[in-house]
């Protein structure tokens, strides 16, 4: 039976959206010398704002205000950026639910989701490194810090990402330069009237918006030290080129096609959250998202069953509303990629299945999609669809199991469904993936470092071992 709610929307009241957004350089917002840009509702195709682009000069000024900045900062100890950390994480957890609901308007992602995970997990990530401020000699990496962070983010957690790359930057002692998408900007550049409300010393996080272009010019400056960069792995490959041979530091966290896995002994009505989370939470837009579901042959029938009809109780539409489940597709781009692997889907012999989902006129939505009879050989499988679409394959044994989930270019994370712990831990030791999770999927903490292998990219983000990427190593 499927429940009707009446509409329970969030005020959009508690956040003011300027008409335009500068840069944010050495503590100010500056004018940028490109053409600005408009970044819309993707729920209502509405403008939000429009936005300043930096070109190479400007990305230039924002470098050079960082490396001014690095000087004071640097000296500073740990003690005292501790609390600079602390007082930005407080700010956050004050103003959160402005920070959700812009969150929710740029992005399109679900406000039970901006508000109830992106904004704990901000908020979480700057208390954790700002802990670690003053206690970076206990934590083996040494203790002097890189310089300027130069750092470029994507849309699927616009702040949770920029959370990621600024406190451990920070915490350090480096200083940063970030680059968010660029189409969602906005909490990025709220976050920078957060830094000047926490008086956090000017040029220490400087924000520069543009497309890849002023990314490139991020990645490319050559007083950055450090480059970190979240994305695809086709631009990751782009800027490791445009490093090699340099100084440069990298850290690239990049795509991943992850399995969960589903044996015959698992919980089935847990594993079927679990799948929902691992593929339907932030509508797909997950690098580690558990796009191939593996299901064991002897269950899988009753399994898919059981989805289908947890599916169909799934409430899609506007994300501000406190009852909705999947929120917008982020932009007509992705949309046409996700429509794309789709019908390539389709074509290639697999059979889709979808609720009975009535989508919005206005904006870009796809509804929660399952493809079943899916071979190792179809693209669905293969690639990275960062959309609301499962791929659902069967296995018989665990080392098939344990093959068909390797058998991928990416290596970012896993999910394992059973009620054996020694098969838990087979599997574990087996799976070529950063994060491994037992009987949860998408489950995220800053204590956890977070990272993979092969074409999803290297280094670590979170955790003590997050603080590696923003250290100078002990000779
Ligand atoms: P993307 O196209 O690679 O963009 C990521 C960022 O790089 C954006 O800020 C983008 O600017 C910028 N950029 C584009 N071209 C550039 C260039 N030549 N040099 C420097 N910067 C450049 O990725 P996306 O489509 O936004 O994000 C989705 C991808 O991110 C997925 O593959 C997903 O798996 C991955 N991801 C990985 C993780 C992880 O931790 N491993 C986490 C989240 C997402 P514009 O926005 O203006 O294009
Ligand atoms: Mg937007």
């Amino acid at each position: 039976m499927i429940f009707e709610y009446a509409p329970a929307p969030e005020s959009r009241e508690v956040v003011d959206i300027r008409p335009s957004y500068g840069l944010f350089i050495n503590g100010e917002f500056v004018d940028g010398s490109g053409t600005p840009f408009k970044t819309v509702n993707p729920a209502s195709e509405e403008t939000l704002a429009e936005v300043a682009t930096a070109t190479e000069a400007d990305v230039d000024r924002a470098v050079q205000a960082a490396r001014k900045a690095f000087g004071v900062w640097s000296a500073l100890p740990g003690s005292e950026r501790a609390k600079y950390l602390f007082r930005i994480a407080r700010i956050i957890q004050e103003r959160a639910r402005e920070l959700a609901v812009l969150e929710s308007l740029d992005n399109g992602k679900p406000i039970k989701e901006s508000r109830d995970v992106d904004l704990p997990l901000v908020a979480a990530h700057f208390f954790y490194y700002a802990g670690w401020a003053d206690k970076l000699q206990y934590a083996g990496y040494g203790t002097t810090p890189l310089g300027v962070a130069g750092q470029v983010i994507p849309w699927n957690f616009p702040l949770l990402m920029l959370a990621w790359k600024i406190a451990p930057a920070l915490a350090c002692g480096n200083t940063v330069v970030l680059k968010p998408a660029e189409t969602t900007p906005l909490t990025a550049l709220l976050f920078a009237e957060i830094c000047q409300q926490a008086d956090l010393p000017p040029g220490v996080v400087n924000i520069v918006t543009g497309a890849g272009d002023t990314g490139a010019a991020v990645v490319g400056h050559p007083d950055v030290d450090k480059v970190a960069f979240t994305g695809s792995t086709e631009v990751g490959r782009l800027i490791a080129r445009a490093v090699a041979g340099t100084t440069k530091k990298v850290t690239l966290e990049l795509g991943g096609k992850a399995a969960n896995i589903v044996f015959d002994d698992a919980a089935i009505d847990q594993a079927v959250e679990g799948i929902v989370t691992g593929i339907f939470f932030n509508q797909g837009h997950v690098c580690c998202a558990g796009s191939r579901l593996l299901v064991q042959e002897s269950v899988a029938e009753e399994l898919l069953s059981s989805l289908k009809r947890r599916l169909s109780t799934l409430r899609l539409g506007d994300p501000l509303d406190k009852n909705t489940d999947i929120g917008a597709i982020n932009s007509a781009a992705q949309l046409a990629k996700i429509r794309e692997l789709s019908e390539a889907g389709e074509a290639e012999g697999a059979s889709r299945w979808s609720p009975a989902c009535a989508l919005p006129e206005k904006g870009f939505w796809f509804p929660p999609t399952v493809f079943t009879g899916v071979s190792q050989s179809h693209r669905i499988a293969r690639e990275e669809i960062f959309g609301p679409v499962l791929s659902v394959l069967t296995f018989r044994t665990p080392a098939e199991a344990v093959e068909k989930a390797n058998n991928t270019p990416y290596g970012l994370s896993a999910g394992v469904w059973t009620e054996k712990a020694s098969r838990m831990l087979w599997m574990a030791n087996r799976l070529r993936a950063g994060v491994v999770w037992s009987n949860t999927f998408n489950k995220f903490d800053p204590t956890s470092p977070f990272g993979g292998y092969k074409e999803s990219g290297y280094g670590r983000e979170g955790g003590r071992h997050g603080l590696e990427a923003y250290l100078k190593e002990i000779s």
